[in-house]
């Protein structure tokens, strides 16, 4: 069994057979544990009513079903939810829930989840990055986060377009990369169809550019899009805003997308965070383009959130457009991202910041 177990979140498969094992239970029982966790979404052991009232008492004497409590909920007026959670050793992370229409296409229910209490990467302009490293999420800390928001979005009824969760982006607090164990058996758990069944196709995994980390995730039997997060497209801009460029720089960190893209079959995506007078130039513009070009990536432009850092701010619309169209010109697939739940700090560590500036 794993050497943290919070909850039963944090157990692997394998552990839960021992689990069952252990208790003196046939083995069938632990698909009927796994259903009541992952697809049912027990809030209770009692509420397992397919186990018998003795095991369900002894599964709550052995390990909680659950890791993590809501200290703050907030709803932006776009729709976004962002919640702050407290872990059981106090140490509080956030996770948001976002709902995109998509026009007469199926509508997407994303949770964005973190991967680790603050972040060691420390980018100046990201609030999480501000706060320092605590330490790694454990596998049922991550599950636990998409459980919730699962909860949350059924409650609202069978009539509600977002009843499900369609997708799973690991974009919150942390540099999932650095948490690789915990992260994959978490991964495994949230697209196994025996517990939560997410299409690795609908999960994302965003980094900083560990560049053997991305090398060791293309052999990977689950096979989950990456996110890169670039923000400059030469070493000197980015070793600025990505400290980690100083130590997998440009010349290394593109050449393992596009091998990324080549092994999995999944293309990658670059964010791009627009900083007024930083990295939102035309010529920066034409400089990416020639960057990445032949990758056969897409981009993300995403405005800076504003954070406590002044120093970052994000660029007029007309300047945003202009860097937008100067891409496309050059033949670059991107999108423009509108920053969600801004009136909710919703942006990467900005809720726990100012929850902890607060206490
Ligand atoms: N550590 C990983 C994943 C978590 S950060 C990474 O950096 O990719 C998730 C995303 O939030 C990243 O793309 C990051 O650059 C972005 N982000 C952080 N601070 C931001 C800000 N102030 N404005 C807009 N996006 C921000
Ligand atoms: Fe860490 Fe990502 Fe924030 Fe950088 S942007 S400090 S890598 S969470």
């Amino acid at each position: 069994m794993s050497a943290i177990s919070n909850a039963i979140t944090d157990l692997a498969l394998k552990d839960i057979e021992e689990l069952v094992e252990a208790l003196g239970e046939p083995q069938y029982r632990v698909n009927q544990i796994l259903s009541g966790v992952y697809q049912k979404l027990a809030v209770s052991y009692n509420e397992m009513t397919d186990l018998p009232v003795s095991l369900r008492q002894r599964l709550e004497n052995t390990i909680p079903l659950h890791s993590l409590t809501q200290v703050q909920k907030l709803i932006s007026k776009d729709g976004t939810v962002k919640v702050l959670f407290r872990l059981k050793d106090g140490k509080t992370i956030e996770a948001a829930l976002m709902l995109y229409s998509a026009g007469a296409g199926r509508p997407r229910t994303t949770v964005c989840l973190s991967t680790q209490v603050g972040c060691p990467i420390g980018c100046p302009f990201c609030a999480t990055g501000q706060q320092g490293f605590e330490r790694n999420l454990t596998p049922g800390e991550m599950i636990d986060q998409v459980l919730y928001f699962a909860r949350e979005v059924r409650k609202d009824g069978e009539e509600n377009r977002h009843s499900h969760i369609t997708n799973i982006v690991f974009m919150g607090m942390g540099e999932p990369l650095a948490n690789y164990e915990a992260l994959m058996q978490a991964i495994d758990m949230l697209t196994s169809p025996r517990c939560f069944g997410t299409s690795p196709r609908n999960i994302i995994i965003s980094t900083a550019g560990l560049v053997p980390l991305i090398q060791r995730l293309s052999k990977e039997k689950i096979k989950v899009g990456i996110a890169v997060s670039l923000h400059a497209s030469d070493n000197k801009l980015r070793n600025r805003l990505v400290p980690l460029n100083k130590r997998y720089p440009l010349e290394e960190l593109i050449p393992a997308c596009t091998e990324y893209a080549k092994k999995t079959g999944r293309r990658v995506s670059f964010e791009y965070i627009l900083f007024a007078g930083i990295n939102d130039s035309l010529a920066q513009a034409k400089a990416l383009a020639v960057l990445l070009s032949g990758t056969n990536c897409h981009v993300n432009l995403i405005p800076a959130n504003r954070t406590t850092n002044a120093g970052f701010q994000p660029p007029s619309r007309n300047k945003v457009l202009a860097f937008e169209k100067e891409l496309e010109l050059a033949g670059i697939n991107c999108t423009l991202r509108l920053s969600r739940g801004q009136d909710i700090n919703a942006g990467c560590g900005q809720l726990r910041s100012s929850y902890i500036a607060g206490i």
